[in-house]
């Protein structure tokens, strides 16, 4: 996908307002999107989610669901009239905010899309380029004719705790035997470096994910020259944690944020920001595992290896 159409996608998302339970904007503007693909259709279910589905010339069952939240922290109104802030931000930030009302809730008042230096700055960034990850993946399957099966979730109020992934997995509209893979924005931990690719997230700060899928992500990046970076995120908790205890098999992957939910290093506010380079090889990776036509078991392989490794060592073998 070319540079300019995938920086048009993002824009139509981060340019929506959103919030958690104010989600309206950003599905309209993503079944917008979706509505350009031919072999995509769309599913709500009874909690505002939206369940996206590509599927063409195959009858085979989807292996892959594509996960991402709709929202981002910020002010509702409550039943009373004032504002409450939703979302994980430490309480010295919310004194005096500069806030931007629409309606029933705010943002912060801050740019919703400006490039600068080839980095991608927005006052949500998380996680509505994972939401544009999910798009540009469904429009690039469109354009290559792919014949595949697969899945993108989109949900709602992730910022307080998972709230629409915990509707989505305890109704069981999803196959049991699907893989989830979350697609997050995340402050880069354990190593990571903003603009040295997507981050393969073994796991956050409430599990570990499965090894094998995180292994076929690993050996798929390598198979398609997509660098990416393999660390433990945990600043900060994903879906994949909320989906893996309802029993889902998931897996997840972060392109490293700055300005962690618009809290920069120096106490003030700000738009929060990505690198364009890492969003690119992040739709790269995941068009490359939908597509991954010869099924490889990353386990069999390094068991393999390991064991290869082993036999040169048995002429030193000795009976004890
Ligand atoms: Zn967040």
């Amino acid at each position: 996908m070319q540079r300019r159409e995938l920086l048009r996608v993002v824009r139509s998302l981060v340019e929506q307002p959103t919030a958690p339970f104010h989600e309206d904007a950003v599905r309209d503007a993503i079944v917008a999107e979706l509505k350009k693909c031919a072999h995509v259709r769309i599913e709500h279910d009874a909690f505002g989610n939206v369940i996206a589905r590509y599927r063409r010339g195959t009858r085979a069952r989807p292996r892959w669901a594509f996960a991402a939240h709709m929202d981002h922290p910020g002010w509702v109104r409550t039943e009373k009239g004032d504002w409450r802030f939703l979302g994980s931000v430490a309480e010295h930030f919310l004194v005096n905010p500069r806030m931007r009302e629409f309606g029933d809730f705010a943002m912060w008042d801050l740019p919703a899309f400006e490039l600068k230096d080839e980095q991608i700055h927005s006052r949500a960034c998380d996680d509505l380029l994972g939401c544009a990850e999910i798009i540009c993946l469904f429009q690039e399957l469109e354009a290559s004719r792919a014949n595949v099966h697969c899945l993108g979730l989109f949900t709602r109020a992730e910022e307080v705790g998972f709230w629409g992934a915990i509707q989505l997995a305890r109704s069981r509209i999803l196959p049991k035997e699907i893989t989830i893979f979350s697609l997050e924005t995340s402050t880069p931990r354990g190593g990571a470096e903003i603009g040295r690719g997507p981050i393969v997230r073994v796991g956050d700060r409430l599990s570990i994910f499965d090894s094998g899928e995180t292994a076929r992500l690993m050996s798929l990046a390598a198979a398609h020259d997509i660098p990416v970076q393999r660390c433990l995120l945990d600043g900060g908790a994903c879906e994949a944690s909320a989906y893996q205890l309802y029993g889902y098999r998931s897996v997840a992957a972060s392109i490293g944020l700055g300005n962690y939910h618009n809290c920069a290093a120096d106490g003030s506010i700000q738009c929060e920001y990505v690198s364009v380079a890492d969003y690119a090889k992040m739709v790269r990776l995941c068009l490359a595992v939908v597509c991954e036509t010869k099924r490889s078991d990353p386990s069999k392989d390094l068991r393999d290896t390991l064991e290869k490794r082993a036999e040169r060592y048995t002429p030193l073998f000795r009976k004890m």
